[in-house]
């Protein structure tokens, strides 16, 4: 079955939640959550906050347990972190007191079978300069720009070549120029890499800029709402073809709104609507 073969990811039926110990009481993030991730796909995720989009691409990440239902990558079932996944957070969660170099390191410093320091070295050489840091390497993050602590952020991420990369909102806190930019990047970096992105984002517009799926979840517990094929031409950042002045961009983005500022799913998470 071809769409078996190209599944890269795979939840079935998972609900997750969270236990309160001392009050005995349980909180269900997500409910009976099914969806198939294609091997090389852009997936973007939105919905109201605490709706559960943390919570999922944690399971995937295997920081966090299903409370039933299954989670597989490429067939195996998921009982933990690995270096095929690769998280990349908003807050960019540096280590202030190494360099951008060494913070690059970290994510293959206590890799088991190791990484050869040779081997490292040329690798976060080639992460720095995918994302455009090279000559930045012996900065410290507070020398840095929000925009280029993201930048350290995602080389971390790209340097031990995950095949996934989980991004939970990773230009939430940059300025909207810079937001721009590091969006067109990520889409050079990824038709380079040819990696599988799972991507967070509480910007419509980011959604379908991005997305070649984008996946709506409802307000808690989350459920899948649905799920919209974009179906724009790449590259998305094309000054002679902008597909966000197309019909198709305007339709999305029109359909994406009415669905979460709906009362239920409270608006005020989301920007991107009509001003
Ligand atoms: P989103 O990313 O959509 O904002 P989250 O996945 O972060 O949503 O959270 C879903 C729900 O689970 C929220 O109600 C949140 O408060 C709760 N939650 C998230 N993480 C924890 C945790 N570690 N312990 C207890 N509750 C949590």
């Amino acid at each position: 079955m071809e769409a078996a073969e190209s599944a890269l990811i795979e939840a079935v039926e998972v609900s997750a939640g969270y236990d309160n110990r001392r009050e005995r009481t349980r909180l269900i993030a997500l409910r009976d959550i099914s969806l198939t991730v294609r091997r090389g796909e852009f997936l973007a995720i939105v919905g109201p906050s605490g709706c559960g989009k943390t919570t999922l691409i944690n399971m995937i990440a295997g920081f966090v347990q299903p409370l039933s239902g299954t989670i597989k990558v490429r067939g195996m079932g998921v009982d933990g972190p690995g270096s095929d996944r690769a998280m990349v957070f908003q807050d960019y969660a540096l280590l202030p007191w190494r360099t951008v170099e060494r913070n690059v390191e970290f994510a293959v410093e206590n890799r088991r079978g190791r990484v050869p320091k040779q081997d490292r070295e040329r690798r976060i050489a080639e992460a720095l300069a995918l994302v455009g840091l090279a000559g930045f390497e012996r900065s410290f993050p507070h020398e840095l720009s929000g925009g280029m602590r993201q930048r350290v952020g995602i080389a971390r991420a790209l340097v031990g070549e995950p095949e996934i990369l989980l991004m939970d909102e990773p230009f939430g806190a940059v300025d909207a120029m810079t937001r721009e930019a590091m969006q067109a990047e990520l889409e050079k970096i990824i038709a380079k890499t040819g990696q599988t992105v799972l991507f967070i984002t509480h910007s419509i517009d980011e959604a379908i800029t991005l997305g070649d799926r984008i996946v709506v979840i409802s307000n808690r517990p989350g459920t899948i709402q649905e799920i919209i094929e974009v179906n724009l031409p790449r590259p998305r950042f094309d000054e002679r073809n902008d597909v966000r002045r197309s019909a198709r961009f305007g339709e999305i983005r029109a359909h994406l709104w009415g669905l979460l500022s709906g009362e239920a799913l409270g608006a005020k998470s989301i920007s991107g609507g009509p001003a």
